[in-house]
């Protein structure tokens, strides 16, 4: 398959008026869009297109368990509990995705692929039921992040077991996200809205010469905008139960599992959005923070001093609460409407808007 193959690549350019530049594709089984106020003259659009298919494809390599011969599902395999070489980019995943895992006190956890296959919601494709007590249990006794190792220099991976299962699923994206912020950086580009499957990051301005704003979707039919954010060199990622999940007896069962129990989360905390400066930290803590939903959740993020909004269900509809550094974000002043026109769908994308 050729490069540009493998990534469904559309180049729009949006009407005159408007300037905005859209380059779109698919990724890590969902889909991505960059969105530009201008280019550089020393670039052209399918030339950027080109280079950001490329670091995606790169990202897939090193970090998908769906790819059985990427460097992450290569390190799964190998029987060895030696240290295992890998790229700088893979061990800065693990160590931020380690990092988290520990903060969290395991509510998060890099090495839950164990359940998280178990329970269907892996590279193997959907359960047929609910697993048994025994396999869970089987499961769950191999995890735990405290059994792998990471090394930066040089790095390096190693487990303790070597049945270990590293899932770097929640936080991959977000680190997309962020490889294609560098790349846009470094082109000169100061005006940008990044987004993989929802997760988000936004730089400088849109075209009509003000802030990206992105809608926080309140879950329902239809769903509706919870919150704006204006996102000026910040990024936004918001984890929720309620979109890839199945149900057996009435009982709906997430893809979020909390290691604690083996299970999928099963709380009133619906989504967690967090706002940070990487993308990659802020999906990671949305996941963090969504296993140890309220009041747990709200705590941990005072303490670290995370922006974090947790929407739970109350009734029929959904109660907010915010953490303070939540609260302190920039204001992101009236939506003037929504464009709506490349809003990621799918049971994978965490729905939004952004505002012009
Ligand atoms: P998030 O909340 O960000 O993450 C939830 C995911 O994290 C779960 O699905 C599970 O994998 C994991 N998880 C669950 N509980 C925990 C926990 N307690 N601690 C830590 N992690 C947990 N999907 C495909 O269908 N096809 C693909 O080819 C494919 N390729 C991918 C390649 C890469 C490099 C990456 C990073 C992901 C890929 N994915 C693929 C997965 C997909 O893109 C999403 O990452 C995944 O579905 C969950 O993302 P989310 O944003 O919906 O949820």
């Amino acid at each position: 398959v050729t490069l540009l193959g493998v990534a469904w690549l559309a180049i729009a350019c949006a009407p005159p008026d408007s300037d905005l530049i859209s380059i779109g594709g698919s990724t890590m089984g969902t889909t991505y869009t960059v969105k530009l106020r201008a280019m550089p003259r020393s670039l052209s659009p399918e030339a950027l297109a080109a280079q950001i298919a490329r670091r995606l494809e790169r990202v897939e390599r090193l970090l998908s368990t769906y790819d059985p011969d990427s460097e992450l599902s290569r390190f799964n395999r190998s029987p060895s509990t030696d240290w295992f070489e890998v790229s700088p980019d893979t061990a800065t995943v693990v160590a931020a995705a380690r990092a988290i895992s520990e903060r969290s006190d395991g509510a998060f956890d890099v090495t839950v692929g164990a359940l998280v296959n178990l329970w269907g919601f892996g590279p193997g494709g959907r359960t047929a039921a609910v697993p048994d007590a025994a396999a869970i249990e089987a499961a769950r006794a191999l995890t735990g992040y405290r059994h792998l190792a990471v090394r930066l220099e040089p790095p390096a991976l190693k487990k303790a077991d070597a049945r270990l299962y590293v899932d770097l699923s929640s936080i991959g994206d977000g680190f997309g996200v962020d490889r294609i912020a560098d790349l846009l950086d470094r082109a000169g580009i100061r005006d940008y809205l990044v987004e993989i499957g929802g997760e988000l990051r936004a730089r400088g301005l849109n075209p009509d010469g003000l802030p990206w704003r992105v809608g926080i979707e309140r879950p329902g039919m239809p769903p509706a905008v919870q919150r704006v954010v204006a996102l000026d060199g910040l990024a936004l990622s918001t984890s929720g139960d309620y979109r890839n999940y199945f149900e057996q007896d009435g009982v709906r069962y997430s893809h979020v599992i909390d290691p604690g129990t083996g299970r999928p989360v099963a709380h009133d905390t619906a989504s967690v959005t967090v706002v940070h400066a990487r993308a990659m930290i802020a999906d990671g803590w949305s996941t963090a923070l969504l296993v140890l939903g309220l009041p747990r959740g709200l705590a941990l993020a005072e303490e670290a001093g995370l922006a974090a909004l947790f929407l739970v269900r109350d009734g029929d509809g959904y109660e907010e609460q915010a953490s303070a550094a939540f609260e302190s974000l920039p204001s992101p002043g009236a939506p003037r409407g929504a464009t709506g026109a490349e809003r990621p769908t799918g049971r994978r994308s965490n729905r939004y808007q952004d505002f012009k």
